[in-house]
């Protein structure tokens, strides 16, 4: 067991504080990470503010990992000392269930472990990664290729994976026409591999602070989605619409701008409810749908797809001591796209 300095809360409301977490030594088939990055997802807000529901603190969050190998066990075969890694929203699953078998971990039916907030295998609550180093399964570890810059590609193990999934698995790319709702840090991610999968892409965002950055992301529209008139040019016109949005949205509004068979897929997780009237779908055959994070063989494929085609997530460099502020203005989506938090001054 070792003792690394992290940085959590200690209740629902209080602000993070520096604290320590317990890491597990290291087994047969584990690696110890020294941990360099760790990004802010909205999901680590709403998870230590218990908008999901209670939770037992003190809790570390973060799962969009990247860092350095430091130590293998005997038996691991994947990663050496000196790699570059990464470990996103999911530490470990069953493996033996008709999800894992297929690859889709994140799917698994007998629970996987999250990288936090999770019951790990020895019954304790797994800690994230605002801390300095963490001990993870080799299989549930990621390489980060050469191609990627390992400070800004922390985001792209949950912002990145959740919504390169939705795009593949309902197809994006030439000819398909796509929209993103909310452009934070999922839905700038969303805007740019959606780009480079070759579909063409369009921008929901409220007001027009966001334009200039959606067009040279690569969109080809931007839509002011306060302005109820302009959106309504959209009737009827998009094959796919992944929603980013981390509050309670109109759903209705937006299903009502998918083409015949159009889906639009969920991935936001607020924790008010949609109201979804039956004549926004049936009318256009409308599908609704929800998508969460990716299957570890995905997330390589995804970071691999990211390197080839230079894609890097938008951030901003965060010290340990700046975390309250960062939260701070992701929930006033003040934020140009992704804090991410240097753990060496933790
Ligand atoms: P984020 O950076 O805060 O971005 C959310 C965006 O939503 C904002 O930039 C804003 O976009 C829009 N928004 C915020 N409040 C709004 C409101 N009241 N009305 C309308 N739009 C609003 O958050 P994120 O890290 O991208 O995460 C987004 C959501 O996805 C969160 O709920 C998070 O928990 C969830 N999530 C889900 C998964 C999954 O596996 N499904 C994984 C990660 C995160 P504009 O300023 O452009 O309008
Ligand atoms: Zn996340
Ligand atoms: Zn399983």
């Amino acid at each position: 067991m070792r003792t690394v300095k992290a940085y959590g809360a200690t209740s629902a409301t209080a602000p993070l504080e520096p604290m320590t977490v317990e890491r597990r030594d290291v087994g047969p088939h584990d690696v110890l990470i020294d941990i360099d990055y760790a990004g802010i997802c909205h999901s680590d807000i709403h998870t230590i503010r218990g908008d999901w529901g209670p939770i037992a603190y003190p809790q570390v969050v973060g799962h969009e990992i990247v860092g350095r190998v430091t130590e293998v066990g005997s038996e691991v075969t994947k990663h050496q000392v000196g790699d570059t890694v990464g470990v996103g929203c999911q530490s470990n699953s069953c493996r033996s269930c008709a999800q894992c078998e297929q690859g889709h971990d994140q799917y698994c039916l007998n629970g996987n472990i999250q990288t936090y907030n999770g019951v790990d295998v020895d019954g304790t609550i797994t800690q994230g990664g605002y801390s300095q180093a963490v001990v993870t399964n080799e299989d549930f570890v990621l390489n980060i290729p050469a191609g990627l810059d390992p400070a800004r590609a922390a985001p792209l193990l949950c912002a990145g994976i959740t919504t390169y999934s939705p795009l593949r698995h309902w197809n994006a790319g030439p000819g398909k026409r796509v929209a993103i709702i909310g452009m934070g840090g999922l839905g700038h991610m969303g805007v740019k591999l959606a780009v480079a999968l070759g579909a063409e892409v369009t921008v929901l965002s409220r007001g027009t602070k966001k334009k200039d950055d959606a067009l040279a992301f690569g969109a080809t529209r931007y839509f002011d989605t306060t302005d109820a008139d302009a959106l309504a040019e959209l009737t009827d016109s998009l094959d796919l619409i992944v929603n980013t949005v981390s509050a309670g949205l109109d759903i209705a509004a937006y299903l009502g701008l998918l083409d015949v068979d159009g889906t639009l897929v969920n991935v936001g997780a607020p924790s008010e409810p949609f109201s979804v009237p039956a004549f926004s779908l049936v009318p256009r055959r409308r599908s609704l749908s929800g998508s969460t994070t990716g299957g570890i063989a995905e997330i390589q494929e995804m970071l691999d797809f990211c390197a080839e085609h230079g894609i890097h997530p938008e951030t901003e460099l965060v010290a340990a001591d700046g975390i309250n502020d960062a939260w701070e203005r992701v929930l006033s989506a003040d934020v140009r796209y992704r804090f991410v938090i240097d753990t060496h001054t933790l």
